[in-house]
């Protein structure tokens, strides 16, 4: 039985990735020189694709990382020098001020209880505090951080730096990245590609603040510290031998999707999101549990099964249907379902026929 992954990550692969690993494994992309025309025409066509699909300004540089966690190492190296603030909405928030501190820094963080929001777009942060570090879609806990909060917040403190980790609403969201320095995600969750690949967004700013700290003698990291990235990229090429398989579908995807055109793919997810919000509002027994609609993601969705967790779960594999269990302490009690692209209308409302 073929099955389908509603899982938060990894999840359902994109329906051309089997068509593109074929062709990749034809065009013997595994064997590719790292250092050769061809690598760095792949670089430079993923970089700009990206840039294209999520409008980022020209300015700004695209690396290649191997995971959303080592982004969250890099961005604190880069970028604080001392101080960082960090708005803590659930499980992934909280490893991200963790690294903070493990790097030496002093961090300052605004922590809501397990499923409630915050509203950040008045936020008072620290004066010290060199970077806001936000996880705009915590997964753990499916709180989402509205977009148009972030912009006011940057707006109000235009000179501190300002990262996101977007890494479970991509592509989806819709980030005005002029108002962003540091974002970053891996592409096992919303571009439906094997894990072991994480892009990063840096703004002429941030990296101006890693070449600061370098000339202050901080330790910014080694290879793939921004300057070292940045040296790197330009030339088409990353420090090390990268995950060239990944970043070549990346990049195929990336295509797929800008032929689609992202206002289609993002309205058929947020069609898809409404289906299954209204589905759990309206269950007997079932509830969404992000209760502020402001704060609901509608990438990844937490729900509240009143502890039938297992036994859903169970339910649906039978059919070939794959969903996530709670986060940690919630396991028993909530279901998580990813929304991405490769999830089809038609697949979510089978699922929930069967649910
Ligand atoms: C999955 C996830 C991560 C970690 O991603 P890796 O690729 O495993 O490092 C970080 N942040 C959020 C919000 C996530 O959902």
């Amino acid at each position: 039985m073929k099955k389908v992954y509603f899982t938060v990550g990894p999840s359902q692969v994109y329906p051309t990735l089997y068509k593109h690993i074929n062709r990749a494994l034809a065009e013997d992309v595994p064997s590719m020189n790292h250092r050769g025309e061809v690598f760095k025409k792949l670089f430079n066509e993923a970089s700009e694709d990206l840039k294209k699909l999520f409008n980022v300004p020209e300015s700004y540089q695209i690396f290649f990382v191997s995971s959303a966690l080592e982004s969250m190492e890099r961005t604190i190296q880069g970028c604080v020098e001392k101080y960082s603030f960090h708005v803590v909405t659930g499980s992934f928030g909280k490893t991200w001020a963790k690294y903070a501190t493990q790097l030496g820094k002093k961090v300052t963080k605004l922590e809501t209880k397990f499923g409630e929001g915050v509203g950040i777009s008045n936020l008072e942060v620290s004066q010290n505090a060199e970077l806001i570090c936000l996880t705009q879609n915590d997964t753990s806990t499916g709180i989402w951080i509205p977009p148009q909060d972030i912009e006011a917040l940057k707006k109000k403190y235009p000179n501190k730096l300002l990262a996101l980790d977007l890494v479970s609403s991509v592509p989806f969201v819709d980030i005005n990245y002029k108002f962003a320095d540091v974002t970053f995600f891996s592409v096992q969750k919303g571009f439906g590609l094997p894990p072991g690949l994480a892009v990063v967004i840096v703004s002429p700013a941030a990296l101006e603040k890693t070449r600061v700290l370098i000339k202050k003698g901080v330790n910014v990291g080694t290879y793939h510290n921004f300057e070292n990235l940045s040296t790197f990229a330009q030339k088409g090429e990353t420090p090390e031998t990268p995950n060239i398989l990944n970043i070549y579908l990346l990049n195929a995807v990336v295509k797929d999707m800008l032929k689609i055109g992202l206002s289609k793919i993002r309205k058929e997810t947020e069609q898809k999101s409404n289906l299954l919000y209204r589905f759990f509002e309206s269950h007997k027994n079932f509830e969404p549990f992000v209760k502020d609609i402001k704060f609901r993601s509608p990438t990844t969705l937490v729900l509240d099964v009143k502890g039938n967790s297992q036994a859903l779960r169970k339910k649906l594999s039978v059919k070939g249907l794959i969903v996530g269990a709670g986060y940690g302490d919630y396991k028993d009690s909530h279901i998580r379902v990813g929304n991405f692209p490769a999830h089809s209308l038609k697949e979510v409302c089978q699922m929930l026929k069967y649910i």
